[in-house]
Order: C-alpha cells, then sequence, then structure tokens
C-alpha cells in the first residue's frame, strides 16, 4: 500500500478537514477523528507496515482508495501517470475533431484572431472529411465533434451534411458519437437549437464578455449593433435542449462589480441555475493579437481574479463549474487523433495556430505526415521531462499546461502553470462552500 503524493488536507472548522486529491479530483469534508486516524494510517504505510491495520484504519483505507488517498501496490505514482499519458497520446480508438465550417462570422469582437473571414468548406473538403471519418471507423470506438468557426451557425447546411455522414457511419460501425458547438450565440435561435438537437449536438458554449453594456462594446455586431439580449433570449430556449456553458473573457476590463452586474442578468433571466459559466483567460498567443497584450492579466493576476468572482458566484447562489479534475492529456495538440480542420480541408493541432496556413500540418485528402515540424512541434513537449512538473502537486489537473506557450518565447515558465497553481486553496474552499450550499438547497426542496 502506498499514501499519494497528490494528497492535500486543510482544517475546515473545528471538528472537519478538507480533503482533495488531485490524482482523482476527489474533494471530501473528512472528520477530524478520521483525519487523525489517517495520519496513524500513512505512518503505518510509511514504515512498511501494512499489514497491521486496525479495524476502524481498515475501513477508512477503503474510503482513502476511493478517492486514490491511499492505492494498493509499490509502483511509483508518477510512472502510472505517464504512462496513462502516453496511452491517451496514442490512442486511436478516440477520435477527435474539431470543424471550422466556415471562417466568416456576423460579429467583430475586438481582441478577435480571426479577424473579417469569409469562405466555407466546398463539397470537395465535405468529401475529403468523410472519407477521412469513413477509413478510421472500424477501429473507432468514439468520434467526438466539435463545431468552430468563424461562426459555424452561419454554415448550417454543412453541419448538417457533415452530421449525416457522420451518422450514418455511426450506426454501420456502432462508435459512440459526441457533438458541441462553440458558438457567440446570435443565431442561436430556436430554429437551429432545435436543429442542432437532432443532429445531436448535445452542448454548446456560447461567450458573454460581462453585462450587457460591456459586452455589446467587445463583441458588437458587424453592423457595430448589440448582441446581448438576444443571445441571453436564445440561451433562455436552448437550455431546455441541451447543455449551455457561458464563458467569459477575463481582461484588466474586469472588476467585481461588474461581474455582479453580469450575474444579477443572467439571474433576472431565470438562468442562475440553468448554465455552468467559466472564464477564458484572454492572452495574446499569436502576433494578431498582441494589440491586446497590454490588457491581459499574467496567469497570477488571472487567478486572483478567479477566486474574487467565484467567490461572487458563491453568494449569487451560481454553480461553481470550474473543479480541479485530472485529465490525461493537456489538448489535442498531445494526441495523434485530434485535429482542426479549417474550411480549405487545412488540418492544424491548436486553436491558437488555425487562421495562418503556415502553421497547418497537412490537408485532410493527404496522407497525415506526423514528422510535419507543425505537429512535432507542439506534440514533443513532454510535462514528466519537466523537473518542476514532476515535482508539483496538480500535475495530474495540468500536465503541464499548454504545449504552445512552451514554445513562444512571450512566455517564461511560470506563466504555462495553470490557474490552479496559484489558486487551488482558496478555490477547493470556495468548490466545498457551494457544495454545501447544494446539498442545503437539496435538502430544502
Ligand atoms: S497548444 Fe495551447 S493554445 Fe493550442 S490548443 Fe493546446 S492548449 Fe490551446
Ligand atoms: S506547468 Fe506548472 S502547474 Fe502545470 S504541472 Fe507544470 S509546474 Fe505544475
Amino acid at each position: 500500500m502506498k499514501v499519494s503524493q497528490y494528497n492535500y488536507f486543510k482544517p475546515w472548522d473545528d471538528c472537519h478537514y478538507l480533503a482533495y486529491n488531485a490524482r482523482s479530483g476527489g474533494v471530501a469534508l473528512m472528520t477530524r477523528d478520521n483525519y487523525n486516524l489517517y495520519l496513524d494510517l500513512r505512518d503505518k504505510i510509511e514504515a512498511g507496515q501494512s499489514d497491521n491495520f486496525s479495524p476502524a484504519e481498515a475501513e477508512l483505507i477503503e474510503k482513502l482508495q476511493y478517492g486514490s488517498f491511499v492505492f494498493p501496490g509499490q509502483h511509483d505514482e508518477i510512472e502510472e501517470l505517464h504512462f496513462n499519458h502516453n496511452m491517451a497520446r496514442y490512442d486511436k480508438t478516440i477520435l477527435n475533431l474539431s470543424f471550422a465550417p466556415t471562417m466568416a462570422c456576423n460579429m467583430a469582437c475586438t481582441y478577435c484572431y480571426e479577424g473579417i473571414k469569409k469562405g466555407r468548406m466546398s463539397p470537395e473538403v465535405i468529401e475529403h472529411i468523410v472519407n477521412f471519418v469513413r477509413e478510421r471507423a472500424p477501429g473507432t470506438k468514439e468520434l467526438d465533434i466539435a463545431w468552430f468557426g468563424g461562426e459555424p451557425l452561419l454554415a448550417m447546411e454543412i453541419i448538417e451534411k457533415l452530421t449525416d455522414s457522420f451518422l450514418d457511419l455511426q450506426k454501420q460501425f456502432k462508435f459512440s458519437y459526441t457533438a458541441m458547438i462553440i458558438t457567440n450565440g446570435y443565431l442561436l435561435n430556436r430554429e437551429n437549437v432545435d436543429r442542432l438537437s437532432d443532429l445531436k449536438v448535445q452542448a454548446a458554449q456560447v461567450t458573454l464578455d460581462g453585462p450587457a453594456r460591456m459586452h455589446n462594446k467587445k463583441r458588437p455586431l458587424m453592423n457595430g449593433a448589440g448582441s446581448f439580449e438576444r443571445i441571453i433570449e436564445n440561451i433562455k430556449y436552448a437550455v431546455e435542449k441541451m447543455r449551455i456553458s457561458i464563458r467569459v473573457n477575463i481582461d484588466k476590463s474586469f472588476s467585481p462589480e461588474i461581474m455582479a452586474e453580469m450575474l444579477q442578468e443572467l439571474d433576472r433571466a431565470g438562468l442562475r441555475d440553468k448554465v455552468g459559466i467559466n472564464f477564458g483567460h484572454l492572452e495574446a498567443l499569436t502576433s494578431t493579437c498582441s494589440n491586446i497584450a497590454e490588457s491581459c492579466y499574467n496567469i497570477a493576476e488571472f487567478s486572483k481574479a478567479e477566486v474574487a468572482y467565484y467567490n461572487l458566484f458563491l453568494q449569487s447562489g451560481f454553480m461553481i463549474g470550474k473543479l480541479p479534475l485530472p485529465s490525461q492529456i493537456t489538448c489535442i495538440s498531445q494526441s495523434v487523433n485530434a485535429f482542426l480542420i479549417d474550411p480549405e480541408g487545412r488540418m492544424f493541432k491548436c486553436f491558437a495556430k488555425l487562421g495562418d496556413p503556415s502553421k497547418a500540418m497537412g490537408y485532410i485528402g493527404d496522407k497525415i505526415e506526423y514528422n510535419n515540424e507543425n505537429f512535432t512541434g507542439l506534440f514533443r513537449f513532454d510535462p514528466f521531462l519537466d523537473e518542476d512538473c514532476r515535482r508539483c502537486n496538480i500535475l495530474p489537473v495540468c500536465l503541464g499546461g499548454c504545449p504552445e506557450k512552451r514554445t513562444n518565447p512571450d512566455f517564461g515558465k511560470e506563466e504555462c502553470c495553470v490557474s490552479w497553481k496559484h489558486n487551488l486553496e482558496p478555490m477547493l474552499e470556495i468548490i466545498a462552500h457551494s457544495r454545501q450550499q447544494q446539498n442545503a438547497d437539496a435538502e430544502r426542496s
């Protein structure tokens, strides 16, 4: 038996400890007595006396094992994580494809890297995509699709055409199928929600950059008009048919007052317990968005802002959607079977590279070239070879952070760490309070 190196315990009140394990993502409140018992059994395990537990310790071990706080065997936890990470990198049974059916957009957001673009996927590109999936279908257990852009709802008929083909293949080859859409929400009207729902799109991510007065400035329509009110009306219907998460891109223009105003507007619209909200950290990842660099937070500042905003969620009764959950892979750049495909059929490995043809790793109609530098440049990053990451208490959650930042000289090593590195402790407290609140609400109703 071994004790996990990813355990975290902190006094919660006079009678409890807050317990968290980064390998399982488990968060629990533990009685003080159980915590003291844990300390005893930890000492026994570390002294090699795993065959000498009292009945009470044996009972607690069962619970601790469930959350990976202790685990059977003598193997090295990091080696196990590294092995699982490598398995996930080379797993070809899961095919993960993100499509931009068009790069055109009906909005003109101030920070957008995509600029003003036109063009839609041609029938030839669509045919290549279907062939690409058909060739891989016999070995596929899961096909995960994301629609993005530009604004993907401007190309609804392409989404329909591709989905019909994917679902035909699904019937034939019996793989599981998931689909989500990243949309600005303006065209997420009843008709489109119903169509997407028929097309098995189970989730949508919609961006709201603050309350109406701020969002309408940052995310105006192409003609300069505001979009907030229409988006909120759309979300009210959409939540009945699919999971909606609201993404709020945070930069220095935000403040707790502004966030509180946005939460009030969502509450008035009846969306308090119907949507999840998560924060995007606006960063100047490419030269095209270097104009926003001055208004961006560094990671330490962003982490602090997150805590302040999630505290507001707690006070206003909103759900806390962000959890320190483990993953096996950082992002699509680390998988041999995940690709972004733009309207011209170019294949990319990173969302920040989209829009720059020189960063494509190939074309959907061609054989995949895994030796292409635009693939290997990001794929080669391995957090298990980094001494800081190996020592880090949240390695299973972060996995070394964004590989693109690792290759970008504008970002120092510290900037590559995720916000959990800076705010795990206060965030765990907020999460635990939120769960207590939810349990109390459930008991009352
Ligand atoms: S490399 Fe970084 S920016 Fe690119 S997709 Fe991965 S996480 Fe996103
Ligand atoms: S990048 Fe930073 S937070 Fe992530 S695992 Fe490495 S040291 Fe930890």
